[in-house]
């Protein structure tokens, strides 16, 4: 069984202005690096779709859907890029760029739950975790997780799924969205305090978070999740696991202050998907959310696909 890479260049039309750190160069160092480490070839490429406003309206409300739309086409027909907060900026591209985002959490699950392939990591962006059910924000637009998780649940059938986030940032929209949803557990860990500067407590118990101060590094971390977020994973025994795979915890990530590596990305993701292997007959799709140093992205990309395409090299 395979592992799909869905992406699409309409999200590389979405972009915030100069200096941005959520840049379309993000996919790109992404995309370089997956070829010229030869991981390009052990994955099954796929174009990721639109979304359709049904699957949106289960992690969105109604009017926030369709007043982004309007705002968004709006900004589309003049041209005039608009600013929704300080750090998320609407652009021509953005409306395409998001519904292809969302499209592709979706896509993917469906060929997940198919049974077409093992997995998949979806390279797309805007992101999703900090997008609430009612608001965009934080370079957000659609939750891409949020929204796959309930398709998976809503439409799908599933009757349990777990939402994993390891962003250096809480994923407070995610929070918003699945919060007292008993057929989900999400597990985070995060630096706290730190944008957006929740998270702590929680919201609702179907939340396990894991706040740590500036600093921290891999080990003290790994420690954590094996001692928090495992045992509570596998008493849960998801049928399937989303990730919201943000790299910016990463040591040279300069939006976060904690001391991963590539090597603890790729602990981590063993840890999911020896999960994911017992419980969810390996079920697992992976959304990119943050990661904005482009080198230590894309080879914390890379580390987080060998262990989910199971390549050695
Ligand atoms: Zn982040």
């Amino acid at each position: 069984m395979s592992t799909a890479f869905y992406s699409h260049s309409d999200c590389r039309g979405h972009d915030m202005g100069p200096g941005h750190p959520e840049c379309p160069q993000r996919l790109d160092a992404i995309a370089d690096h997956l070829i010229s480490t030869g991981l390009d070839v052990a994955l099954d490429h796929r174009d990721a779709p639109i979304v359709a406003m049904a699957d949106l309206e289960h992690a969105h409300a109604s009017l926030y859907i369709a007043e982004l739309k309007n705002l968004l086409e709006q900004v589309c027909a003049s041209g005039r890029p608009r600013a929704i907060d300080p750090d998320t900026v609407a652009c021509a591209g953005t409306w395409r760029a998001a519904l292809r985002a969302a499209g592709a959490a979706v896509a993917a699950t469906d060929a997940v739950i198919d049974g077409e392939i093992e997995n998949a990591f979806c390279a797309v962006r805007p992101p999703g975790h900090h997008a609430t059910r009612d608001a965009a924000m934080g370079f957000c637009f659609f939750n891409n997780v949020a929204v796959a998780a309930r398709h998976a649940l809503d439409v799908r059938g599933l009757k349990r799924v777990a939402v994993v986030d390891f962003d250096v940032h809480h994923g407070n929209g995610t929070e918003d969205i699945l919060a007292g949803d008993d057929r989900v557990l999400m597990v985070g860990i995060f630096q706290h305090p730190l944008y957006p500067h929740s998270g702590v407590p929680p919201l609702a118990g179907n939340m396990l978070n894991i706040p740590v101060p500036p600093y921290t590094y891999g080990p003290e971390i790994r420690e954590m999740i094996a001692e928090q977020w495992l045992p509570r994973l596998e008493g849960f025994a998801p049928q399937m696991i989303f990730v919201s795979a943000g790299f910016d915890a990463h040591r040279d990530d300069d939006l976060g202050q904690l001391g991963l590596v590539e090597a603890d990305y790729e602990w981590i993701t063993r840890q999911i998907k020896a999960v994911a292997d017992r419980h969810a007959k390996g079920r697992i799709v992976s959304c990119l959310e943050g990661g904005y140093n482009l080198g230590a992205l894309a080879r914390s990309v890379a580390s987080h696909l060998r262990v989910l395409a199971e390549v050695d090299h």
